[in-house]
């Protein structure tokens, strides 16, 4: 069966960054409990390395917990600019500290600030670096399914391992046939 699913994007056109980091505080300030008590980049889902000697300023979005770090790194050169190792990785990743709660240490995510109508970076970023776009995709849900049981099982495995895991399937699909 199919149904249609919004995708949403965020353009981050680099060129256009000052570093302003009103980005970052209006995210931190959002995110914070409660809402707009507080504001301290370092809660920020969106972090902008800002060097101005270089003129550099890189706008990432905190992605996707990892484990482990990557043992390969990249690092872009581009029109004749080096761009600092893992520069645009989204990772929250053991090798460094960006887009981890300062207090717990636990991994922040980008979560395109869910129930306002747009991303309030985006709002609040006065230089159009960051532009918002939405659309629709049709998507199998069947597709959609196997995609969510695949990566839960994959992240009870990371933690419990794989024999655990196995054990209480076998034990739950025991159950069910009685
Ligand atoms: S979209 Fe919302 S949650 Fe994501 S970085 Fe921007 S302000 Fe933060
Ligand atoms: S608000 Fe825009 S210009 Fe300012 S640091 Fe963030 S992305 Fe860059």
């Amino acid at each position: 069966m199919k149904k249609t699913k919004t995708i949403k994007t965020i353009k981050v056109d680099i060129s256009k960054c000052n570093g302003c980091r009103a980005c970052e505080v209006i995210c931190s300030s959002f995110h914070a409990t409660p809402k707009y008590s507080s504001n301290n980049p370092e809660r920020s889902r969106i972090r902008v390395t800002r060097e101005p000697l270089r003129d550099v300023y890189v706008p990432v979005y905190a992605g996707e917990y990892t484990v482990a770090e990557c043992a390969g790194r990249d690092k872009y050169i581009i029109d004749g600019k080096e761009y600092d190792e893992c520069a645009f990785c989204r990772a929250s990743c053991p090798s460094r500290d960006l887009f981890k709660e300062p207090d717990s240490g636990l991994p922040l995510k980008c979560d395109m600030c869910e129930g306002e109508d747009e991303p309030l970076c985006v709002k609040w970023c006065h230089a159009d670096a960051l532009i918002y776009e939405e659309r629709e995709v049709a998507v199998d849900t069947a597709e959609e399914l196997e995609g969510e049981v695949e990566v839960g099982l994959e992240s009870l495995i990371n933690r419990h391992g794989i024999e655990k895991v196995a054990d209480i399937v076998a034990q739950i699909s025991k159950d069910s046939k009685r």
